[in-house]
């Protein structure tokens, strides 16, 4: 919560902390500390196989071939394929184990991440993007990886040919030893002039390509409006942008890579000649064989490759900083609603909804101590509902009927008041049990990508066929789905696109009917539909109301004439209660919207389907409702 606002852009620099919480980090690796003993073995083996080899390369060559000794020169090359055989066997085992371990951490980071991520409030969705949260998941998972595995290995097989030829090469001829020491500050000095500019690149080239992400994710959901308003090139262009700007850094990255990459190399190759040089000496003097002097190159390599890699780890560690804090982050990330620890399940929910004095804003929400009277998107609510009671909420766009609604499954907490169901503070009570008695028909019905029946069962996981069946044909669905080309079967295309609208509606219905919540939440589109396609959903909402406590986001009249009262909302507060009669006899607000709009007509009701609050005209007589419906 605390770091929440890190996140607000993808693109603003992360200042998340410099130290890597290793402790954390390797608790990843706890889990299978077996096949990392494994990797571990098979590394030590094939690091000290490695050390081995200089030496014998050094006897073949002197012993061996300056004395022109064939058995000799047998048995030194089977014992030579034999140290290659066992580095290639290790190699095996440490890369296949260590690779296990790599995607298994994956799998435990992914799900992990996407776990906390269902758990957090829907604040948290509100100040996040999704397509940065998914380069999160995927992106940054990643690094993460590298660095608990190829790091890793990297490391501790450096360190050991790093050691072990140093104390080689020292107990051989020390004086060698001392001069090959001599690229240590040359080294560290190279590590540190481009760790800083290594670890920034980096981190902003994950930064911008979760913007990018950002980009696609909000192109492909949205593809419809895309496509409605031909904003193809514009959404390419926007794409092409961001991409760009991830290119750049990429390309100044992997330049900062490719000199760090070569300056080592240089120092590397730099210390092999000095030896050649320095040892050269020595043969020439007498005072070393041809064969020790092989040795000793070999050796020299290793410890330059040794060096150099600890450099190059050290600046893949400064660059995936900033991906480990960003993981780290959402995981920290506390929901804002949380339950009580003593919370205790809602018993079998009646229906009786009392708002008492509730007051909620948006972002007072985030920080109650400043909740003050600005900010507050609702205002000393108080409202008691009977149980089975069916409530219209209408007003203008924007007064706070949806915000209302979202309080009741305890989306958000309110700031100041309490609501109950049944006497029972929700604060009080578990999120399960009062979600799983609630149920929600929103306005724009999302579907999941499935068949029509999964999206139907998704109201209740183990309902059976038959109750699938039941539930669609009480919405009015189970014609149009047997007239589908594959019945319960065909695939609602993403997010439903291959019903229409209407269609849409109902099985969300018949979603919502399967799940036979005692509360309802509905917000009646303001879209509209065909004439038949209003009747069958009208009817199927008429039928899923039955017996339900009901609140619904009304737009239609004969919604809101056959709800029991009607709650009239303006900018956060309930302004006027009745039934749509009662309202109409106290000549009030209500009254006054209601004749504007159907004064002009003979007979009002007709207008069935059309929107209540159709805007314009309100904007003409000036009055505060002016705002499009569902604007
Ligand atoms: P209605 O459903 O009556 O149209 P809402 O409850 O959706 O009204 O919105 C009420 C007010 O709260 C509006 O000013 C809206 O901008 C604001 N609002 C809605 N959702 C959020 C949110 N997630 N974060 C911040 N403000 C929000």
């Amino acid at each position: 919560m605390g770091l929440e606002p890190l996140m607000h852009s993808a693109l603003e620099p992360i200042r998340a902390s410099r130290q890597v919480p290793w402790r954390r980090l390797l608790g990843y690796l706890r889990p299978h500390r077996g096949k990392l003993a494994i990797a571990l073995a098979a590394l030590t083996i094939s690091s000290a196989a490695s050390l081995a080899f200089p030496m014998l390369i050094g006897q073949t060559i002197g012993n061996v071939l300056e004395q022109g000794n064939q058995t000799q020169l047998n048995r030194f090359t089977l014992l030579l394929v034999g140290l290659f055989g066992v580095m290639a066997v290790a190699g095996f085992v440490q890369i296949y184990f260590m690779g296990v371990i790599g995607e298994r951490i994956v799998y435990d980071l992914r799900t992990g991440l996407y776990q906390r991520l269902l758990t957090l409030s829907l604040a948290y969705y509100s100040q996040h993007r999704v397509g940065e949260l998914l380069s999160r998941l995927s992106n940054d998972v990643t690094l993460v990886r590298a660095m608990l595995t190829t790091n890793i290995t990297t490391l501790l097989s450096s360190i050991i040919s790093l050691v072990g030829s140093v104390v080689i090469v020292f107990t051989l001829n020390p004086g060698l030893t001392l001069f090959i020491l001599l690229l240590v500050p040359a080294l560290i000095g190279v590590a540190f002039l481009f760790g800083r500019p290594l670890e920034r690149l980096a981190k902003r080239v994950q930064d911008q390509l979760a913007a990018a992400t950002v980009t696609v994710e909000e192109g492909l959901s949205g593809i419809r409006t895309v496509k409605g308003f031909g904003r193809e090139p514009f959404e390419n262009q926007r794409y092409q942008g961001a991409l760009t700007l991830t290119l750049t850094t990429a390309l100044r990255l992997i330049a900062a890579r490719a000199g760090f990459g070569s300056l080592m190399l240089l120092l590397g190759f730099g210390s092999l000649t000095a030896i050649l040089w320095f040892g050269g000496r020595q043969v020439i003097a007498g005072t070393m064989s041809v064969g020790m002097m092989t040795s000793f190159l070999i050796y020299g390599f290793l410890i330059a490759a040794g060096m150099g890699n600890l450099a190059g780890l050290y600046a893949e560690l400064r660059a995936a900083t900033g991906a480990i804090a960003r993981v780290f982050e959402i995981m920290d990330t506390e929901p804002t609603v949380v339950e009580a620890p003593d919370a205790q399940p809602m018993p079998p929910i009646e229906g009786r909804i009392s708002f008492e004095n509730v007051s909620f804003g948006y972002t007072s929400n985030l920080t109650p101590a400043t909740a003050d009277g600005d900010g507050l998107v609702l205002s000393d609510i108080s409202l008691e509902i009977a149980p089975g009671e069916i409530v219209a909420l209408v007003g203008p766009s924007g007064a706070g009927k949806t915000t209302l609604c979202n309080l009741i499954p305890r989306f958000y907490d309110p700031d100041q008041g309490h609501i109950r169901i049944d006497g029972i503070d929700l604060r009080t009570a578990t999120e399960h049990s009062l979600r799983s008695q609630i149920g929600l028909v929103p306005q724009e019905t999302l579907l999941f990508g499935g068949s029509v029946r999964e999206n139907i069962r998704y109201g209740r996981l183990n309902a059976t066929e038959e109750e699938i069946v039941a539930a669609a044909q009480a919405a009015y669905a189970h014609d149009f789905i047997l007239a589908l080309p594959q019945g319960y079967d065909t695939p609602v295309g993403e997010r439903g696109t291959n019903l229409s609208g209407g269609q849409r509606q109902r099985v969300a219905i018949a979603r919502a009917i399967l799940k036979d919540p005692a509360i309802l939440l509905l917000d009646e589109a303001t879209s509209s539909l065909d004439n038949e396609s209003e009747r069958f959903v009208q009817a199927a909402l008429e039928r899923l109301m039955v017996d339900r406590t009901t609140l619904i986001i009304a737009h239609r009249l004969s919604t809101i004439q056959a709800a029991h009262r009607v709650v009239v909302m303006d900018r956060g507060r309930i302004v006027e209660v009745g039934s749509h009669d009662e309202l109409l006899a106290q000549g009030g607000l209500y009254a006054r919207l209601y004749l504007m709009q159907f004064a002009a007509e003979d007979s009002p009701p007709q207008r069935e389907a059309a929107d209540i609050w159709p805007e314009g005209d309100w904007a003409v007589v000036g009055w505060p409702w002016a705002q499009p419906a569902g604007s």
